[in-house]
């Protein structure tokens, strides 16, 4: 894996770009509609249970309209939220199997989430991946070479069975990139959205090196595929602001050369989104205010410049997002 070289430009000419206002006159980033076109293929890369609604509710109910296919990769369980843990398990001092069961609970919540939006069960699929360790498994944990990568709070060191892609699938980077590009390939979307790489969760932010790099994988063998690259963005400093009826761009985050995206919603859209949020009700009672920053009349996405991102690295470029290490649960 290591002598993959592999080029990969991001697909903007995908879609129409209309000539937009640059910003120059206004002082704001430049904001577009995006397009959504009929039949589209939409994989939305989910580094957590609730993100793909948070960041994709309105864009997946959009795609479904246009008669088009949805698929959603949930990369972990979200297992790992401690104080979650804490009051759904009703445990002072989780344990693996704590953990295990939240991740469990998580993933019902998916499924009826996802429901609320019309997407069926077998569109969504749980890969399983350790949460808070993705962006390890991009430089320490990436082969076989040495033991795969240990959940300190699950104590597994791979997905359950029924959740192996590629067979013999541990925690390894890649293997994770094996089974993104096993999904992409045969899914063939049209449309992908992933979290942005500054994304300040190192998950999200890991979440964008493996998809960029299994999108390497898929490119080098069907040299013609192409997929509309979106980012989307969910931890960044203090943004969202509540006091906006309309979701803004962060202020410090430039769009890059596709300005920002924007999906207008519909008052049906936007409130078919409010109650697949509620779906996951272990995470409304932690932050209700912050999913429901997110549901508001449009979504945003960028596109990123032409990427090529080739896994593993020495350095980890997630690690300024990382949390201190955890303590191991029995
Ligand atoms: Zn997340």
């Amino acid at each position: 894996m290591s002598l993959r070289v592999v080029a990969l430009a991001a697909s903007l000419a995908a879609l129409p770009i209309a000539a937009t206002d640059d910003g120059a006159s206004t002082g704001r980033p430049r904001t577009q509609t995006l397009a959504i076109e009929d039949g589209a293929r939409l994989l939305v890369i989910s580094p957590h249970p609730d993100d793909e609604v948070i960041a994709a509710g309105g864009l997946i109910q959009r795609v479904r309209t246009a008669h088009g296919d949805v698929r959603v990769v949930y990369l972990t369980d979200g297992e790992s939220y401690q104080a979650g843990v804490r009051i759904e398990e009703h445990v002072a001092d989780p344990k693996s199997s704590d953990y295990r069961v939240y991740g469990v609970h998580r993933q019902h919540e998916a499924r009826a989430a996802l429901e609320a939006l019309g997407v069926e069960r077998g569109a969504l699929t749980f890969l399983g991946f350790p949460n808070d360790g993705l962006s390890r498994l991009m430089t320490t944990y990436w082969s076989e070479r040495r033991n795969a990568f240990v959940s300190p709070y699950t104590r597994r060191d791979r997905p359950r069975p029924s959740e192996i892609v590629v067979p013999a699938t541990r925690y390894r980077g890649e293997d994770l990139t094996q089974e993104l590009a096993a999904i992409i390939g045969s899914f063939h979307p049209t449309m992908l959205a992933v979290p942005r790489k500054e994304d300040q969760h190192a998950d999200h932010c890991a979440a964008w090196y493996f998809t960029a790099d299994a999108l390497g994988d898929v490119r080098r063998v069907e040299a013609d595929f192409r997929a509309d690259v979106l980012n989307y963005v969910i931890h960044f400093n203090s943004w969202p602001f509540e006091d906006e009826s309309a979701l803004l761009p962060p202020p410090d985050l430039p769009a890059g050369p596709s300005g920002w995206l924007t999906v207008p919603l519909t008052a049906a859209e936007a409130a078919r989104k409010r109650r697949a949020l509620q779906k996951y009700e272990s995470q409304m009672r932690m932050m209700d205010w912050f999913l429901m920053t997110f549901a508001r009349r449009n979504e945003l996405f960028s596109r990123p410049p032409a990427f090529r991102v080739v896994l593993p690295i020495a350095r980890n470029p997630c690690a300024a997002f990382a949390e201190p290490a955890a303590p191991r649960a029995k």
